[in-house]
């Protein structure tokens, strides 16, 4: 049977995509593609490209390990930074958005109605294998059983401190059937394990969700899953807008990110953010980490640049993937508000496990209450 032309076209396109190591989402009218993958905002900046030499010795003087164990040691650190799951809480949220923080990326946001997971990573290490993988220190707050129904999962990039397969695979057996909103070139992975409902976003894509608009945001980082797939599939951030009854309520994940002007056009094109989530930890040896990782210093900076009221220090404290002691974060991310002058809860840091309310309640306030329903 001849094909038609159109078909035939497509089908030789089709193949040749696949065939090749090319970048099968490439625009050229867009500046962070590539044919081959994706690039930063500033091209020149190539993260993730390092010789496989700079990054054997690095790990043998130990650069991708903590200097020195928490005070009182990783048991005791344990202990204080984990608090059980309060599940009733999760099952049954308020109408107030609130987030519950499962060590490192990992969140529980519940807005508007909709259970949302962010980069869930369940499992005892984070990476392809468990000899050359970062060490799990603080056991997960639950298991994929443990949570209420999902209806989003949102994967910021491809990291296996982001990306967990064991987790993913687990969230399928628990029953869940989420959508998964993803970067450009992540769908196949999931297409790969059977998971259809998928959509791929693009820096400043958005869709909509109910009273959700939900965008992808751009950010400074990179990819990688294997040896040769470097930047082969883009990274970001998301923000959520709810618009709700009285002024939208706007939350930022910045996702893995250096410091960058990044964040002040997502203020300029979004408008200023009720509550972020930025990492502050995995930072040292600075030389290495700068231009993927944000410094307790660098997420002020950016809570400043959104103009973010409050916000959670998030990917510390869970995975040993980097120089400076676990405890470090919450000190350093202290001293960088308070040389800043900004109050602790512009940015703070919660246990394990932990669950708080972080925005306002979506029930419409009556006209000319004390309260007031506009502010
Ligand atoms: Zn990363
Ligand atoms: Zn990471």
């Amino acid at each position: 049977m001849a094909l038609p032309r159109g078909a035939a076209l497509l089908l030789a396109a089709l193949l040749l995509a696949a065939c090749s190591s090319g970048n099968p989402r490439y625009d050229a009218s867009r500046a962070h593609h590539r044919p081959d993958g994706f690039v930063n905002s500033d091209p020149t900046l190539s993260i993730g490209t390092f010789p496989w030499y700079e990054i054997l010795v690095r790990r043998l003087r130990g650069d991708f390990k903590p200097t020195q164990p928490p005070e009182g040691g990783y048991e005791a650190f344990a202990r204080a930074w984990r608090t059980p799951v309060d599940h009733d809480r999760l099952s049954q949220p308020g109408t107030a958005p609130q987030i519950t923080w499962l060590g490192h990326a990992s969140m529980l946001l519940q807005v508007a109605g909709q259970n949302i997971l962010i980069d869930p990573q369940f499992s005892d290490h984070a990476g392809p294998l468990p000899w050359l993988s970062a060490a799990r220190r603080v056991p997960p707050p639950l298991t994929a059983e443990g949570l209420p129904r999902i209806d989003l999962v949102l994967i910021s990039h491809n990291h296996y401190d982001h990306l967990d397969a064991a987790t993913i695979d687990a969230l399928t057996a628990a029953g869940q059937r989420p959508r998964y909103l993803v970067p450009l070139g992540v769908g196949a992975w999931f297409a790969e394990r059977g998971i259809g409902a998928v959509t791929e976003m693009d820096w400043w894509d958005a869709l909509d969700i109910g009273p959700l608009r939900i965008h992808f945001t751009p950010a400074q980082h990179w990819s990688k899953r294997s040896p040769f797939d470097t930047n082969a599939t883009l990274w970001g951030g998301f923000a959520l807008e709810w618009r709700r009854p009285g002024p939208t309520w706007r939350f930022l994940y910045t996702g893995d990110t250096g410091y960058s002007a990044d964040f002040r056009e997502i203020r300029r094109r979004l408008g200023p953010v009720d509550y972020l989530a930025v990492p502050v930890g995995a930072y040292l040896p600075r030389d290495f980490m700068r231009p993927q990782h944000t410094n307790p210093d660098d997420a002020v900076q950016i809570a400043l640049d959104v103009d973010a009221k409050e916000g959670i220090g998030v990917h510390w404290g869970t995975f040993e993937l980097t120089q400076e002691p676990f405890d470090a974060p919450p000190r350093d991310l202290a001293a960088a508000l308070q040389a800043r002058g900004q109050p602790d809860e512009r940015l703070s840091v919660f246990r394990h496990g932990e669950t708080r309310v972080i925005g306002p309640d979506g029930q419409p306030r009556p006209k000319g209450s004390p309260l007031g329903g506009e502010k």
